[in-house]
């Protein structure tokens, strides 16, 4: 990887959602040394955008809604600031030549248009969006290979394995152990799941997050993503990856060496952490993360998952063994059941059979082009919007 600019010019997609806020705060400690927003891009938020925007003074925001672009217009006069409007303002943005490092974090499928950009310019990408890996991984790293784009995990657990994996060679691991909270369900049966809301869902114990990856953190299909993400992106073998339930999320995942040594990445859950790192890598900062204080007692506990009452994880398993179109089959389902959830129009435990429904329907192709991966993600959405319980 090249040696980085005196400042770092980053370009967060989603910036208005909580990654993109934190990220930020990042930039905002860092107080112009290194980090400057170069680029920032909202969707329905366009105000909290403009706000941001007067803030940070980037030199681009992007809004995918192009009837957007004369309100930021507006909101932006004076400042200098270039409003760019459509998925090609993304890019033109994301692939411009001063931009030095590209945070994704746009939810869901849509994510991977802007990363597939930023890996196509050949850039440094710092990939929060999970799902780019879970539809598209193998073309995704394949790219990054080719253009000589490196991809940087987010993702607190990836990070963890990221910066574990430090301690030796690649064919010294035997195995990638990501750890999870369990979710605000932790211990409940599947009787008790069947009545919950969406209210309930939206509480997690742990982490302040975005609706859709909360109600992923609930189902456990935020591990079973997370389980796919880090195939792909390590380049593991299926037996390779396991998952432990940590409730406290302090240690944040595990790497085990063949001779049993186990390393280990521990933080208080604070996604500031791992965004930093991957904003300013191979180097280490100070910043406004939480520390773990060790004047207090610190209890850490792991136990199994229960697959039984949250089989959502088990369809990670299965789809990160399959690959193909499988990961986008999942990943669109999930996106979709998990609207309808928030809908109030299926129930919680709806939501990995819906998912289980569009996995056994859909068309297996084991080396898919991008175009067909976008067509599986179509047809599984339209699937699960039919779909009765
Ligand atoms: P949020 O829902 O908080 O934010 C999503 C962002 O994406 C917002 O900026 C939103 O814009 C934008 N957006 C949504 N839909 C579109 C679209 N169709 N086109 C363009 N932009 C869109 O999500 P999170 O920040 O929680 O998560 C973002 C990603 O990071 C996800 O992939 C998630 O899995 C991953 N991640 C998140 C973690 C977390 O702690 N939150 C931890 C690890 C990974 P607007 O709000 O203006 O509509
Ligand atoms: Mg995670």
């Amino acid at each position: 990887m090249e040696q980085t600019n005196p400042t770092t010019r980053v370009v967060i997609l989603g910036s208005t959602g909580s990654i993109g806020q934190s990220a930020l705060s990042v930039i905002e400690h860092d107080g112009g040394s290194r980090l400057r927003a170069w680029g920032l891009s909202g969707h329905t938020r366009w105000k909290d955008l403009a706000a941001q925007a007067l803030a940070h003074r980037p030199r681009f925001v992007a809004v995918v809604e192009r009837e957007l672009v004369p309100l930021l217009t507006a909101e932006l006069k004076g400042t200098g600031v270039e409003v760019l409007g459509g998925r090609d303002g993304l890019v033109r943005m994301v692939q411009h030549a001063e931009t030095d490092r590209v945070l994704s974090a746009i939810v869901g499928a849509e994510g991977l248009n802007g990363t597939w950009a930023a890996v196509e310019a050949g850039k440094i990408v710092a990939l929060a969006n999970k799902e780019t890996l879970v539809v598209a991984g193998p073309l995704v790293m394949e790219l990054a290979r080719a253009r000589g784009a490196t991809i940087l995990p987010v993702d607190s657990e990836h990070s963890a394995i990221f910066q574990a994996l430090k301690a030796g060679g690649r064919s010294e691991v035997r195995r990638v152990v990501l750890t999870s909270s369990g979710g605000p369900f932790r211990g409940r049966t599947a009787r008790e799941l069947a009545r919950v809301t969406p209210e309930e869902a939206l509480k997690h114990p742990t982490w302040q997050m975005g609706p859709k990856i909360t109600i992923d953190s609930a189902t456990l299909m935020n591990k079973a993503l997370e389980v796919i993400e880090a195939r792909w992106l390590f380049g593991l073998e299926p037996e390779q990856v396991e998952v432990v339930i940590h409730p406290e999320s302090v240690v944040h995942s595990f790497v085990e060496f063949v001779d049993g040594s186990v390393l280990a990445q521990l933080s208080p859950p604070d996604m500031r952490l791992p965004i930093q790192y991957a904003l300013t890598y191979p180097d280490r900062t100070d910043g406004p993360s939480r520390r773990v204080d060790w004047a207090n007692p610190l209890a850490l506990h792991f136990e199994p998952p229960d697959r039984e009452t949250f089989p959502a994880l088990d369809l990670g398993f299965e789809v990160m063994r399959r690959g193909g179109t499988a990961g986008a089959a999942l990943n669109a389902a999930n996106e979709a059941a998990v609207a309808r959830f928030l809908r109030g129009e299926i129930g919680f435990l709806d939501i990995a059979r819906a998912c289980r429904a569009a996995l056994d329907s859909h068309t297996y192709d084991p080396r898919p082009a991008l175009e067909t991966l976008w067509s599986v993600d179509a047809t599984a959405r339209r699937e699960v919007e039919r779909w009765r319980p």
